[in-house]
């Protein structure tokens, strides 16, 4: 099976952008899964993720931020302030959304760095007010972007946006049934790369067909007979994003020999079971869609466990990992309500780890994971 496009997603991604760039194409940076793909890519900009993932630049951001926020966002921040993330460096225009107030705020600093849209995202998905804010929000998104490529916004090009998106949220998510088979021969980080790879991706269309040729190789790999099941159990991770750089609790899950089978987070499958409905004005399928994202910063919100239980089952799921990162306050908050839902409703195993992106912790999560795996298993 050939995993190289996503486990070096980042190589492919930056000669994808040179080559974008050199063809007088813009890019716009965004830090949150509510930013709307079809909209920017119908804008003829290409969207890419900027979240901070690694230790490093965090000393730099906490020279102006707190030491207290999350580190997602002085990881974010530091790369900002430092210009080195290339990511960043090619990125000509943020996208930017009022989701936690730590990002909020980072973004009235950034905004000094690059040209800055802030979406006014609602904090609750209930009643259609909050839907017609959210795409009065949409169309001033795109006024911002037009402005940016002078490429003007058509309903076809919309249309053909979101045929697209759903096909890959449709792919990725079957891919991530097939790996999460107990004869697959995927690791978890191999499955984050190919999920994480989504937001680098500049070709959406190349993505697409990286994913079916990697879903029809293993579906091929496991038509083997002679293929045994994996023993361990089966984890489902949820929380705030993970991804390379942050992702020591997976890996320390899987050296103790169990498996994260599903990552229900936003660099995982969070949102890939909402299309946008592809008749009607693509305007409001969009809003609705997005709005629909089930992340802490609702409230309530209850499409998180809704989704978590839907998972667990497709998944076959045996315990939950919730990771929340220290000075995230609305996963760290939610975490309580999903604690009895998992171990009340559900009857499963539950765990809740709260950590940073250092790795001075690292003994104290293998005592934790491993009691929870023995204790589960
Ligand atoms: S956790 Fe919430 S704020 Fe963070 S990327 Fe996901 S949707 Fe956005
Ligand atoms: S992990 Fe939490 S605090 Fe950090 S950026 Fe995401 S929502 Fe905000």
């Amino acid at each position: 099976m050939n995993l190289k496009p996503f486990i070096s997603f980042s190589e492919y991604s930056l000669a994808e952008l040179d080559e974008w760039k050199n063809k007088g194409g813009k890019v716009a940076g965004v830090y949150c899964i509510y930013a709307p793909n079809e909209l920017i890519r119908a804008a003829g900009i290409a969207p890419v993720s900027l979240c901070g993932k690694k230790q490093a630049p965090i000393k730099d951001a906490e020279r102006e931020l707190p030491a207290s926020l999350c580190p997602l966002i002085k990881s974010s921040y530091g790369y900002a302030i430092t210009d080195s993330c290339p990511f960043f460096s090619f990125s000509d225009i943020i996208i930017a959304e009022t989701t936690c107030d730590g990002k909020k705020k980072m973004y009235e600093l950034m905004e000094t760095i690059k040209p800055l849209h802030l979406m006014q995202l609602p904090h609750t998905q209930n009643g259609e007010a909050p839907l017609r804010y959210w795409m009065s929000g949409l169309h001033e998104l795109e006024k911002f972007l037009v402005e940016y490529s002078g490429i003007k916004v058509t309903e076809e090009a919309l249309h053909n946006e979101i045929i697209l998106q759903n096909k890959i949220r449709k792919e990725l998510y079957e891919l991530m049934i097939l790996s999460a088979d107990r004869r697959s021969p995927l690791t978890a980080r191999e499955m984050l790369a190919v999920q994480e790879s989504k937001s680098f991706s500049i070709s959406p269309e190349t993505y697409l067909k990286q994913l079916q040729t990697l879903r029809s190789e293993l579906h091929e790999y496991l038509a083997r007979p002679e293929l045994e099941s994996k023993k361990g159990l089966r984890i489902l991770l949820t929380g705030c994003p993970v991804g390379k750089g942050s992702e020591k609790a997976i890996t320390v899950t899987e050296e103790l020999g169990a498996h994260v089978v599903c990552m229900e987070n936003c660099s995982g499958l969070k949102g890939l079971t909402l299309p946008v409905e592809e008749n009607g004005d693509p305007y409001e399928a969009i809003a609705r869609r997005y709005l629909q994202v089930p992340c802490s910063c609702m409230t309530p919100n209850p499409g998180r466990l809704e989704s978590i239980k839907e998972l667990v089952e497709t998944f076959e799921v045996d315990a939950v990992m919730d990771l929340t990162w220290l000075g995230c306050h609305t996963y760290n908050a939610e975490s309580t309500s999903l604690r009895n839902f998992i171990e009340d409703e559900m009857s499963l195993p539950f765990l809740h780890i709260e950590t940073d992106y250092s790795e001075s912790d690292i003994e104290q999560l293998r005592t934790r994971i491993e009691a929870f795996v023995e204790l589960a298993e």
